[in-house]
């Protein structure tokens, strides 16, 4: 028993040395990863459940490692926070997810939306505002077409400062969504003093509306909520044919999830977006 404790506690030592010296591996590589130009930007597609039209898209970070392959966000964009590197590469998202629109409008293939995550660090960005004016105007985008996405817990760390700042961007004609709703901590007297025009319903109360009576008595009330507010609803996560229709039948009036599409490349973007407009 004495043996197989010690072997058991070599086995975790070396698992744990291995995770360590790949988070500092990534921590080091991410530092150049930007000027090496390995990040990609995935969308996926947002459907008008009116229509069944594409209306936008989210733009979704990836990392293509040099030899540890495809790294989803959720690896390395807490790092990136941490590190202070999150900002030059929002910028960088900013900057190709608006390129990306505008290029789609001038073929043709628009107006499409596009929705960008702010993380918190660039939210602390004194310059932030002139950074989006700035991506704007490089990149011909026109403003109603980007749509930044907040999370709750980033807005309401400081209110007072957010209601300000988000006043500011929506001087500046852009769109503004709160992301992963219901999961944070948004008291709903603050909503209607946030110039905010979309909430995305998170996708863990998405998941079981048709399966838990209190996920969809939730979803159905954030809709008449938000509806009431004169806000917009995106759900996300959206996987069965099942939950669209409960959310078509509650008003919600977007949809994004696996069900349609999961994020993709731009080149396999564009052939649904022509597919889209044939029908
Ligand atoms: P998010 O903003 O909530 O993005 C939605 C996530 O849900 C994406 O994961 C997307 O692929 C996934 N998803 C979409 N539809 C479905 C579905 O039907 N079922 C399931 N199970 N999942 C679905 P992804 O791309 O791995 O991104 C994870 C998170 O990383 C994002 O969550 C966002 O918080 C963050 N992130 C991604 N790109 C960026 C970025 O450019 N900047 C910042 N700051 N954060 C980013
Ligand atoms: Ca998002
Ligand atoms: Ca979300
Ligand atoms: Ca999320």
């Amino acid at each position: 028993a004495k043996e197989s404790g010690r072997n058991n506690f070599q086995f975790y030592t070396a698992a744990m040395n291995e995770r360590l010296l790949e988070r500092l591996r990534i921590e080091s590589d991410l530092r150049n990863a930007l000027e090496r130009n390995e990040f990609v930007l995935h969308y996926q597609p947002q459907i008008d459940l009116e229509t069944g039209r594409t209306v936008g898209m989210e733009a979704l970070i990836r990392w293509q490692h040099p030899s540890l392959g495809m790294i989803p966000p959720l690896r390395f964009i807490g790092l990136a926070e941490e590190t202070g590197l999150i900002v030059p590469i929002g910028e960088w998202v900013l900057r190709t997810a608006c390129a990306q629109a505008a290029a789609w409008q001038r073929a043709g293939l628009g107006p499409l939306r596009v929705g960008v995550n702010l993380s918190a660090r660039q939210f602390a960005q004194h310059d932030l505002v002139n950074v989006i004016a700035g991506t704007l105007q490089e990149t011909g985008l026109a403003p109603h077409l980007l749509e930044l996405e907040l999370t709750e817990s980033l807005v309401m760390t400081d209110v007072d400062r957010a209601i300000g700042l988000l006043g500011e961007l929506k001087a500046l004609g852009v769109q503004l969504s709160l992301d992963d709703f219901g999961t944070g901590h948004s008291s709903l007297s603050y909503l209607k003093r946030l110039p905010i025009d979309a909430l995305k319903i998170d996708q863990s109360f998405v998941r079981d509306i048709t399966l838990t009576p209190d996920d969809a008595a939730i979803v159905a009330s954030i809709i008449s909520l938000a509806h009431n507010l004169r806000r917009h609803v995106i759900a996300e996560g959206v996987e069965t044919h099942e939950q669209l229709i409960y959310l078509q039948n509650h008003g919600c009036n977007e949809m994004q999830g696996y069900y349609f599409s999961k994020p993709v490349p731009p080149d396999v973007f564009e052939r649904l977006l022509r597919q889209d407009t044939r029908t």
